[in-house]
């Protein structure tokens, strides 16, 4: 491609909301242009690089035996209906009437639709299992769409689904998709971690996320310092403390605490580790038509986590609720307890189960129990894990130690059963001629948000860096002096047995200063850029390294097989 005639529209200046470097870089170089909050234009430099990613993702699935398929975009509305994802997803869903007055969703997500593809079509065991995939615009209308590409409500996600006969072969399926996602990762140059993730109120066996290691990501990952295990943060475990504080000895007894309502201050006034004090977290929780305050209780030294809050409630959404609404319920705020189970649900965190020697809130304005022992309510609370781990932890599966990390979620694998297939009445005759559903297992990866995640890892204070495997050009000739007529001839000479060679080329004929073609090459991030300048009298051009920023002199009889040999 000439630059002259390319449609890179690079700026100075990048837009006022733009925080990461992907959002900057990717828009100042070009890339993309917003249209609208979380919609995006991708201009041609991020179509290379879309169908770059797109080819890796082909061909790791052709090697596992995946079939693309295309599914239409606007889905329709019973579809939804059918499965209970309509409430469940809310307002993520755009919602639209036809002319016939038929209610259609713009498809954030295929499982429905595809699920509505395979049965009555797949009729048998013999058929299964089956893996199809596609790649595709989806819409979610997000509550905060924000970061550029990283949280678009229009954006491109890779969508498998597979069908099986047992839950064996799902099994067999999760683990080779988790290899084919591994690979797709390192070949695009990434620095990742599997980890475990949140299953849902879906539910599900197994739910793990790909988790591009970056500070500027969303998602806390905990990761054990000596084994393999990670997790996001809202599925995070931890093995249970085996030293533990010296606990407070006292029977049971009320105690007046004035004005004692924090933790740290109850810790304070009694001098006992936080660990020996019961804390409240209450929360609305959001249903379908209704919402409920419920109280969670957990150990002082622990904080509710709230998306093991939200499945441990089965609630669609969890909100904060005011010391009003607390005591409209004849609560005490900063003294309320696990031990009166009447005013409100409480769910208990699972680590509390006989728990003895706490200091628990009274209930009462300005009193606390010490002494307290949970066993008495063992019998008639709910207990669930809605503790989040905290770093220094321990790992559930080791003698090692939890730390936190930052990660940006760029694909999720799940195993769903038969969650779907039961709802959408989908099913296979099995090796007796009994109906069974079929064993769905599915598998997303955000394209248009790995496009970005690149740029989070790849990229200094100039602008993009892009991998091998993701650059929209590998090779950037520079003309220094386009009235240089020896300097034009040798680059069109290299720019024709480049292309020749099938390698992908860009060359900088306008008539810019040096500086500014460099500093937008440098934007751009092409791995390489070969300069055409003075040098070429003492017949020396330079290869600039992007990565490196070192620039190399190089015998102009030699530059083209010291390209080949690169890219
Ligand atoms: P997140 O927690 O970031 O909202 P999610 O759990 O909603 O993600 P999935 O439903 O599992 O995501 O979708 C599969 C993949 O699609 C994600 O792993 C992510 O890479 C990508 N993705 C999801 N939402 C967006 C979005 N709004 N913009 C860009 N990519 C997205
Ligand atoms: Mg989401």
């Amino acid at each position: 491609m000439r630059r002259s005639r390319a449609f890179i529209p690079t700026s100075k200046e990048a837009p006022s909301d733009a925080q990461l470097a992907s959002h900057i870089f990717l828009s100042r170089a070009g890339f993309v242009t917003q249209t609208a909050a979380g919609l995006y234009n991708y201009l041609p430099l991020a179509k290379r690089v879309i169908k770059k990613i797109e080819n890796v993702v082909n061909e790791e699935m052709e090697k596992v035996g995946a079939q693309e398929v295309e599914l239409s975009f606007v889905t329709p509305a019973d579809l939804w209906a059918e499965s209970g994802r309509i409430e469940k997803f809310g307002k993520e869903l755009l919602r639209f009437r036809d002319r016939k007055d038929n209610m259609f969703v713009l498809g954030p997500t295929h499982e429905e639709m595809m699920v509505d593809l395979v049965r009555n079509r797949v009729n048998s065991y013999k058929n299964l299992p089956l893996n199809l995939y596609q790649i595709k615009t989806k819409f979610r209308d997000e509550a905060r769409p924000r970061f550029g590409l990283m949280r678009g409500r229009e954006f491109i996600m890779k969508d498998g689904y597979s069908f099986h006969a047992s839950t064996e072969d799902l099994d067999r399926e999760f683990d080779a998709m988790e290899v084919a996602y591994k690979k797709i990762l390192t070949r695009l140059g990434l620095d990742y971690r599997v980890v475990e993730a949140d299953s849902g109120a879906i539910g599900g066996s197994g739910s793990k996320e790909l988790m591009v290691i970056a500070d500027s990501g969303e998602d806390t990952i905990a990761i054990c310092s000596s084994c393999e295990y990670g997790a996001n943060i809202e599925a995070a475990v931890r093995a249970s403390r085996k030293e533990t504080p010296e606990a407070p000895q006292a029977g049971f007894n009320k105690f007046q605490t004035l004005d004692v309502k924090s933790i740290d201050d109850l810790a304070e006034f009694f001098k006992v580790d936080p660990y020996y004090t019961v804390k409240c977290v209450a929360k609305k929780l959001i249903y379908e038509d209704e919402t409920e305050i419920v109280l969670f209780f957990l150990r002082g030294s622990d904080d509710l986590q709230e998306v093991k809050a939200v499945n441990a409630t089965d609630a669609l959404d969890i909100e904060d609720v005011s010391e009003e609404e607390l005591k409209a319920l004849g609560l005490v705020p900063g003294f309320i307890g696990p031990l009166d189970q009447d005013k409100a649900k409480h769910v208990i965190d699972s680590e509390l189960k006989n728990a003895a020697n706490m200091i628990v809130g009274a209930n009462e304005l300005h009193y606390h129990y010490v002494g307290a022992d949970l066993s008495v309510i063992s019998e008639v609370a709910y207990f669930a894990d809605i503790a989040e781990v905290n770093e220094g932890d321990s790992c559930p599966h080791c003698e090692g130690k939890l730390s936190f990390t930052k990660g940006i979620e760029v694909g999720h694998i799940f195993k769903l059963g038969t969650t779907y297939s039961e709802a959408l009445k989908a099913e296979y005759l099995d090796e007796n001629g009994k109906a069974q559903p079929f064993v769905m297992g599915t598998y997303g990866m955000g394209i248009s948000r790995l496009v970005a995640s690149v740029i989070e890892q790849h990229h200094d204070d100039n602008g993009c860096i892009w991998t091998k495997e993701t650059a929209p050009y590998m090779v950037n000739i520079m003309i220094s002096n386009i009235k240089d007529e020896t300097q034009v001839a040798v680059a069109e000479e290299l720019y024709k047995n480049l292309q020749e060679q099938g390698v992908e080329v860009m060359l900088d004929d306008r008539k810019e200063r040096f500086g500014f073609k460099m500093k937008d090459a440098e934007l751009i991030g092409f791995p390489y850029t070969v300069i055409i300048g003075k040098e070429l009298a003492n017949g020396n051009v330079q290869i600039f390294d992007r990565r490196t920023t070192e620039k190399t002199p190089v015998a102009v009889d030699e530059i083209f097989n010291r390209v080949m040999a690169l890219v």
